[in-house]
């Protein structure tokens, strides 16, 4: 087989290898996807942030997304035993979308697939990235298998690696780097939500905290299908014996809200356990190559930040890729890794702090702080790069101080 030459080569054709190959392809870059899988595939990360809108519609694929029938997403409620917690996206510090949608991502991420497909984006389905090799001034010979098991090569300018969990770039350059987050797991799986109550009391993803650290997930469908899924230290998630079902079965009667609605309904898969999830790497972008999404980083499922980060990546390192190919100078460190770094900065301290259990104390204080809980609201929607937001600003010190104040004032009151 004779060997391509192209300007990008985006590996993996989830929401972040979507969005560079969409931008690039209208900059009339020479594109192409290496996607190992057969579209559509089952993937985790249902629930969307209000932010991943901005992106979809700059890159101009939100009409396409918009004509399906996915489960709209206006906020989150979180509860605990008794207390309730409802965040509503319209009620947010930050100018911008206020929904999003819940969906079930191998029918989410075929509608951008083939929406690329019908544009005329060249993806390679069920090809896997092999090996890279990297040269001095970055131009890479890729080496990829099709699904017959024949290997070919291609030449690329730049690479884009949005392999999610494959971390083809991480394995392949050594990148990977232990995550400073707790170590914590997940199994989950789709039911057939019959007991599913009217209304928005039954379509609003809920968090149901369990314990400090152990939490339900609640994903209503618009199909009547729902995504639930348990998260909690490894060792938690080991503890239970038996199959994947019996093991979720039995967490699912340590909820006090959902153990009625979820008792005997059926599991439409096994339940899929991931373990330590949490990943990070030394460096973002190398001469030559770019991480986005879930390749470069992912933190916790508990504020939904994945796909969001992974579009916001692949956004930024497409434009900036497009930029170098028109002999702009990037300075990459400032212009992708500084800035991407300040998000998911700001994303690891309340995943941090959600699991000290500060974040949790403010967000079930009774009478609610409007003021602040619109602050949040923003975060939570996805908006982390605005510093007119002092929770974004200032969050290092901010969750940490209302939690405080909250742990003073329950003192006072002797609670
Ligand atoms: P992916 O969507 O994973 O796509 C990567 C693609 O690369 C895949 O299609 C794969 O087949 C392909 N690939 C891999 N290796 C190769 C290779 N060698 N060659 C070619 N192709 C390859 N995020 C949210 O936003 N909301 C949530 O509610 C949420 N819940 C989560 C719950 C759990 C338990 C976990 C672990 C994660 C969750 N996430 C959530 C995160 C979410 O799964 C990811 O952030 C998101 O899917 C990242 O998108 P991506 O495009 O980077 O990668």
């Amino acid at each position: 087989m004779s060997e391509e030459n192209i300007d990008v080569l985006i590996i993996g054709a989830g929401p972040s290898g979507c969005v560079s190959a969409s931008y690039l392809y209208d900059k009339n870059c020479k594109v192409k996807i290496i996607e190992k899988s057969k579209f559509p595939r089952f993937v985790i990360g249902e629930s969307l942030l209000p932010r991943c809108m901005d992106h979809f519609e700059e890159v101009g694929l939100l009409d396409s997304l918009k004509a399906c029938d996915f489960e709209v997403k206006e906020g989150a409620r979180f509860i605990r035993g008794e207390e309730v917690c409802n965040f509503d996206f319209s009620k947010k510090h930050t100018q911008g979308w206020d929904w999003t949608w819940q969906v079930p991502r191998a029918d989410f991420d075929n509608v951008l697939a083939n929406e690329l497909i019908k544009r005329g984006v060249d993806i390679a389905f069920e090809h896997e990235v092999i090996d890279v090799v990297i040269d001095e001034d970055g131009t890479s010979i890729t080496t990829i298998k099709n699904e017959e098991g024949q290997s070919y090569t291609v030449k690329a300018k730049h690479i884009i690696d949005s392999s999610g969990y494959g971390r083809v770039l991480p394995r392949l350059l050594n990148l990977e780097k232990p995550s400073e987050l707790l170590d914590q797991s997940s199994i989950f799986t789709h039911v057939k939500d019959i007991k599913r109550p009217e209304g928005w009391e039954g379509s609003r993803i809920t968090f149901d905290v369990i314990d400090l650290r152990v939490w339900l997930w609640v994903i209503p469908f618009s199909d009547d299908t729902t995504s639930i899924g348990y998260v909690g230290p490894t060792e938690f998630i080991e503890s239970f014996e038996g199959t994947p079902t019996e093991k979720l079965a039995k967490m699912l009667k340590l909820s006090d809200y959902y153990s009625d609605r979820f008792d005997g309904v059926d599991f439409l898969f096994n339940p899929v356990e991931i373990k330590n999830y949490s990943k990070s790497v030394k460096q973002l972008y190398g001469k030559g190559y770019v991480l986005t999404g879930n390749s470069a980083e992912f933190l916790d499922p508990v504020f939904s930040s994945g796909v969001t980060f992974a579009t916001e990546s692949a956004l930024l390192a497409a434009k900036l890729i497009a930029k170098e190919l028109q002999n702009t100078e990037v300075d990459w460190e400032v212009e992708y890794s500084d800035y991407i770094k300040k998000g998911v900065n700001v994303f690891a301290t309340y995943v941090k702090e959600w699991y000290t259990g500060n974040l949790q104390e403010i967000f079930f204080h009774k009478p609610e702080n409007p003021e602040i809980k619109k602050q949040i609201c923003a975060v939570l929607a996805g908006y982390v790069w605005d510093e007119t937001n002092p929770f974004v600003k200032n969050h290092h010190r901010l969750v940490k101080t209302v939690a405080r104040i909250i742990a003073m004032e329950k003192e006072n009151e002797g609670v």
